[in-house]
């Protein structure tokens, strides 16, 4: 007996894991795939190596075609057919064969909308020269790879130095072309706050040319042919590629004009089983919006793991099982030459958008492993934690390796719940090549602890030049010497009980050294010993993310 119809547009990250699920989980369900490219199943998180030739053959991105579908899953897939319109009363889909220019109507019982998110595209000047290009699906890769052999461009200009803007910057160089970025906001990786941002500013310093805090106004084409990239403050670029890589919008066009609820961020609303607001229609993946977990507001958060389990959790939907998605927390992750960022739950600048002001950051530079072990390198991490209670909001971390191991325990962490207590228990795995007995998780954990059971105050780093404070530096004096904060007294750590009478009674005193780790025993003796004292956490480390040398300014969140 024939089961129900399903039908899913969109047959990539959460339409083909949609289609799967269903399959294993109905045997006698009619699936439908419809999807208007060339493609089903493809990876594009891996589009960005395949134009810098990484990846080198194309099949390698391609994880399933129509025939595995047919043949495996007995699932029918209809390439370069676009669904163009929903008449929910008769539950049909109105499809358009994009070669043959043919209509015709799909009907179905339940209907998945998987159309992900299309790139911005701005209307500037110039905007649709040959040569500027967005990268989305397979062709866009193919299109670029395409330019770049046979124009063999000496320079290129990214636009956008978010995640997908870094990875092309990467495999731009890795083709032997100069990169200038040009980014809006005056940090790279904007969903990183921007002192941790400047990790990331001062490593991609060395690989290409930046240009941050101006926008693009537009582009012209040079006498040579090539392309002229020009910026609001009067910056001219030369280039023989562009790629604009500034973001995504969701395409949720076909589900607006269907009726159904959008949300404020121009997402498809769904419930917690991934249905709209129609009873027969499901959408998942980047057109959707997503509750965030850490603030309980509606965003969008275009990433493949969400729209893969979304895809998952509709299938079960649909078939009557009690699936439900729990929410995001943006945990995301990217690598660009030896260095990686990653973050996940809430940042300060996110928490401060939602309004939420009870929590407390402190920040670290563990390393990877131990320190004695051969090539041990710090982890710059930052964690956000709810001041009243030590619940863990969000954790960022920057280093050349071990970030995104220690990102995915806090990212648990802060999906089951657990505070900055849990995270000093946390029993992760050690040897001296892989962590410490003390992991960084642990360090992290222990160091907000002692501030949510008042240990220890924090001193806050964007207010250091406006406070009251005496600053004392409990560095060596060879640390001091080599650089230091202005103003500061240097009294080293092994000194400080000989030398207490040097300090005030009547001021505050701000303590840092070079991590955190022997100002915080500085504190602790100071406190114990009557002083009013503050930690900066971090260390002269956090004082040049924050103030960099070279850029004689404060970054703010
Ligand atoms: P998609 O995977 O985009 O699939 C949508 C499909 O729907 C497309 O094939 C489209 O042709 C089709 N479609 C749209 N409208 C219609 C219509 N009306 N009719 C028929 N078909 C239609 N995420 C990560 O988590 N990590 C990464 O490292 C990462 N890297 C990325 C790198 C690049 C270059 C890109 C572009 C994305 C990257 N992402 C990454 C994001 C990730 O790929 C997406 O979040 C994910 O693919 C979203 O899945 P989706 O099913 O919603 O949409």
């Amino acid at each position: 007996m024939a089961g129900k119809r399903v039908v899913i547009v969109g047959g990539v990250a959460g339409g083909a894991s949609c289609a799967a699920r269903l399959r294993r989980l109905d045997e006698s369900a009619e699936i439908v795939i419809l999807d208007r490219g060339y493609y089903v199943s493809f990876a594009n998180c891996g589009l960005p190596y395949f134009v810098g030739d990484v990846i080198q053959q194309e099949s390698k991105l391609l994880l399933a075609g129509p025939d595995l579908f047919r043949d495996r899953f007995h699932i029918e897939v209809h390439l370069r057919n676009e669904a163009i319109a929903i008449d929910r009363r008769s539950q049909e889909l109105v499809v358009r064969e994009v070669d043959s220019g043919r209509e015709y109507r799909q009907p179905y019982d339940a209907l998945v909308l998987s159309p992900g998110a299309s790139p911005v595209r701005p209307p500037l000047p110039g905007i649709d020269l040959p040569g500027i290009f967005t990268l989305r699906t397979l062709p866009d890769s193919e299109d670029i790879r395409e330019w770049i052999e046979s124009k063999v461009p000496r320079r290129a200009v990214v636009v956008g130095g978010g995640f997908i803007g870094l990875e092309m910057a990467e495999n731009l160089v890795h083709r032997g072309i100069d990169v200038t970025i040009v980014e809006m906001a005056d940090q790279l990786l904007p969903p990183l706050d921007p002192e941790m941002a400047e990790y990331v500013r001062r490593h991609m310093a060395a690989q290409a040319t930046l240009h941050l805090g101006d926008p693009v106004s537009g582009f012209e084409q040079a006498a040579d042919g090539g392309l002229v990239v020009r910026t609001q403050a009067g910056s001219a670029y030369a280039a023989g590629l562009v790629v604009l890589a500034i973001g995504v919008r969701p395409e949720s066009g076909l589900a607006q004009a269907a009726g159904l609820e959008i949300g404020h961020q121009g997402g498809i609303r769904v419930d917690s089983g991934m249905r709209t607001s129609d009873p027969h229609i499901w959408a998942v993946g980047d057109a959707v919006e997503v509750k965030n977990r850490v603030t309980g507001q509606w965003e969008l958060i275009p990433l493949a793991g969400p729209a893969n389990r979304q895809g998952r959790i509709a299938a079960g939907a649909i078939c009557g099982r009690d699936a439900h998605f729990t929410g995001v927390q943006a945990t995301a992750v990217c690598g660009f030459f030896g260095l990686t960022a990653a973050l996940t739950g809430s940042t300060e600048k996110s928490l401060r958008r939602a309004g939420m002001e009870d929590y407390k950051t402190i920040y670290l530079h563990p390393y990877q492993h131990a320190a004695y072990y051969p090539g041990a390198k710090p982890i710059h991490l930052k964690l956000v934690f709810r001041a009243s209670d030590g619940l863990l909001l969000g954790a960022q971390a920057v280093g050349e390796e071990g970030v995104e191991r220690r990102i995915d325990v806090m990212a648990m962490a802060i999906q089951m719940g657990a505070t900055v207590f849990d995270l000093e228990e946390a029993e992760v795995c050690y040897a001296p090549q892989y962590g410490s007995a003390k992991d960084a998780v642990n360090m992290a954990g222990m160091a907000a602890a002692n501030v949510v059971r008042g240990d220890v105050a924090l001193a806050s780093w964007p207010d250091l030049g406006a406070a009251d404070a005496f600053l004392l530096d409990v560095r060596e004096a060879e640390e001091f010497h080599a650089g230091s904060i202005d103003g500061a007294v240097n009294i080293p750590l092994g000194k400080l009980r000989g030398r207490m009478n040097e300090l005030p009674r009547d001021r505050e005193i701000w303590v840092y050294c070079r991590a955190g780790h022997r100002s915080y025993y500085a504190c602790r003796f100071l406190v114990q010993n009557g002083f009013r004292v503050r930690n900066l956490a971090g260390g002269y480390r956090t004082y040049r993310a924050w103030y960099p040398e070279d850029r004689k300014q404060l970054c703010t969140v």
